[in-house]
């Protein structure tokens, strides 16, 4: 084998090699662009299945409302539990009472023993 001959058998060489880099180049970066995507995907899922629960626990709250009587505010219902407690030595009933107005629906509690009226409307809904 003549010098040049070494020279080109090793160019040849190095050019494959450079090739075969390439190609695997191309394949990895291939395969990330994949991952990427396959990542942003499950993102997209997440979101959307987290949609797809909020909706349903709309829904849910929709139902509720609109087959209860009335639905307490935390702040009513702390009222309710207190005045129930002020009252347990009464040992009697709880007479609830809603009134309907232009602008919301008050609540009141009565006790049926000592005839105590307590307004527990919360108008910060109103
Ligand atoms: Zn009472």
């Amino acid at each position: 084998m003549t010098d040049q001959e070494r020279v080109i058998k090793d160019v040849i060489a190095f050019t494959e090699r450079k090739e075969e880099e390439r190609m695997l180049d191309g394949v990895k970066s291939y395969i990330n662009r994949i991952k990427r995507q396959r990542d942003n995907l499950k993102i997209e899922l997440k979101k959307y299945k987290s949609d797809e629960k909020i909706d349903e626990l709309n829904k849910e709250i929709e139902d509720l409302k609109a087959n209860s009587l009335f639905i307490f505010s935390e702040d009513e219902k702390k009222e309710e539990i207190k005045f129930k407690k002020e009252h347990r030595d009464c040992n009697s009933n709880i007479y609830y009472y809603f009134k309907g107005t232009e602008v919301g629906v008050a609540a009141g509690l009565k006790c049926s023993k000592c005839g105590l009226i307590t307004d527990i409307t919360d108008y910060s809904r109103w």
